[in-house]
Order: C-alpha cells, then structure tokens, then sequence
C-alpha cells in the first residue's frame, strides 16, 4: 500500500495542471449507495426515464417519493476525507477542475468552489424548472409535496419542477460537456476516482486526456475497460490513499 502512495504522489507532483474526475466509488465512502452496482436501487426498481417523467404525472409523483424517501440521507452525508483530499489539490492550486457524475453535491460541501466543479449528471440537491429553467429548493417543494400528494410546479411560470438531475432519456447538459471536455484538453493529468468507465459520453473524458498526451491516473477498487491505458492503476480504497498522497506533495 505505502508503495502505491509513493507513486500516486510522485505522479501528482509531476503534474502542473491536474483535473480530477469522479464516479459513485468516491461517495460510497460517504455512505451513498451506488444505484448502480449489483444490489443498488437500479437493479431492484428500474429509474424512470425522462420521456416517462414529463409524459405521466403518476411518473412525477413516483419520482418524487422516490426522492423524498431518500432525502434523509441526502440531506445528512457529509463528505469523506477522499473528498477533502480532492478539496485540498484544488486549493493548493494542483487541480483546475472537478469533473463528477455523481449528484450529491459532496465536492461542493468538501470546498471546492462551485465554479470549478463540474457535474455532468447534475445534481440532486435541488430542483429545476423543465420550461424556464428556474432553481427549486426541495424543502418547500416536499412540504407542497406531502400536503397534496400532487407533484409540484414552478412558481414563476407553472412549469414541471424536476430534480436538477440528468435522468436516462435527458440528454447531456451541453455546456457542462463543453466545460469538461476543454478542462480535459487543459490538463497534464487526469485523475479518475471510483468510476467504473462504463457510462458514456462521461468515460469518454479519460480517453480524450490520454490522447492529448496527459498522464491517465485510475484509482477504482474494481477494475475498468480503461485500466489498460492509464499510466498507473490503483485498486484501492480512495480516501486513505489519496490522503496519503497528498500529504507528500512537495510546497510549491
Ligand atoms: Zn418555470
């Protein structure tokens, strides 16, 4: 294990100009459950699927409650000493860029500047107008929500409220994408976190860093489709590891 730390660090210090990338493997060791691994939510209750949210008003009610029944663990993780590790490359100035699929906000609770997060599947934390696009806090909405039982609406236009999340069927948020694909194009390392690499067009981020000529890092506890490219591989748990690593990185 210390000779895996030594060379993640010695890769991290290397590097002028990291982007961090990170998957469902970071927040499990939060406590959030992975949806979808075998024995998640996905595999037991299938999602619902956008064209079915904004069709049936029986799907919105059914994807609230589903929200809601899941809304004290949302609302109670904090984020792991992983995040803070991630927290602690951005501050020193060593990474430019959080790029998560995950949607719990975590990154941004752990002091990443929101600015400098990128979430290509959104973020669960709060809702979004599908018409005007207006932000939604979920405790008004959850409170409207129990009293009667009817899904909610914007308050400035009427329109569908949905969590601020990228659901299957919803297509990518463009300039989310634009924003990770130019950060990718930036680095001279990109560092993957707990993503398995199997959902696209997200996994196609490690393949376009490498191509460009950066270092391609993986630390997953499982293996990936990519693990074969990357310079070095780690099948590890995250957060002590890159703790590890980065209490070794030289001052700068
Ligand atoms: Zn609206």
């Amino acid at each position: 294990m210390s000779e895996d730390i030594a060379q993640l660090a010695e890769r991290l210090d290397e590097a002028q100009r990291i982007v961090v990338f990170t998957g469902a493997g970071i927040s499990t060791e939060s406590g959030i459950p992975d949806f979808r691994s075998p024995g998640g939510i996905w595999t037991k209750m299938a999602p619902i699927e956008f064209g079915d949210f904004v069709a049936s008003a029986e799907m919105r009610k059914e994807a609230w409650r589903r929200r809601f029944a899941m809304e004290e663990m949302f609302a109670t993780v904090t984020p792991n000493v992983g995040h803070k590790a991630v927290a602690d490359l951005v501050s020193r100035g060593r990474a430019s860029h959080v790029i998560t699929q995950n949607i719990d906000n975590l990154h941004q609770d752990s002091g990443v500047p929101a600015e400098q997060v990128i979430e290509l599947h959104g973020n669960t934390r709060y809702a979004k107008c599908l018409d005007c696009g207006a932000r939604a806090e979920l405790e008004p909405i959850r409170k409207h929500f129990e009293k009667t039982g009817e899904p909610p609406e914007c308050q400035f236009c009427a329109g569908m409220l949905k969590t601020a999340t990228i659901s299957f069927g919803q297509s990518m948020p463009e300039l989310e994408m634009a924003r990770a694909e130019s950060a990718t194009r930036a680095c001279d390392l990109f560092l993957v976190l707990g993503s398995s690499l199997v959902v696209y067009p997200a996994a196609g981020f490690p393949l376009l860093a490498k191509r460009r000529g950066a270092t391609l890092v993986i630390i997953n506890r499982e293996e990936t489709p990519q693990d074969e490219f990357a310079d070095l591989v780690l099948h590890a748990q995250i957060g002590p590891t890159l703790r590890g690593a980065v209490d070794r990185l030289s001052a700068r």
